[in-house]
């Protein structure tokens, strides 16, 4: 099976006290994770927000 990764809410900078956690493979968890934070969190769409977010991926 494949492996999944996890990110989590609450271990993200968020003013929306959020603590969802989207877990997949990376490929799915990343759009998912960057739309969530854009929308949510209120954070701009950027390529760097991309890389944090890539950065705090977990093993689940
Ligand atoms: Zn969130």
């Amino acid at each position: 099976m494949e492996k999944r990764k996890i990110i989590d809410c609450r271990k993200l900078p968020s003013e929306s006290n959020c603590t969802l956690t989207i877990s997949g493979k990376e490929e799915e968890v990343l759009p998912l994770a960057v739309h969530h934070v854009v929308t949510v969190h209120g954070h701009e769409d950027t390529p760097e927000l991309k890389e944090q977010l890539k950065a705090k991926l977990e093993d689940e």
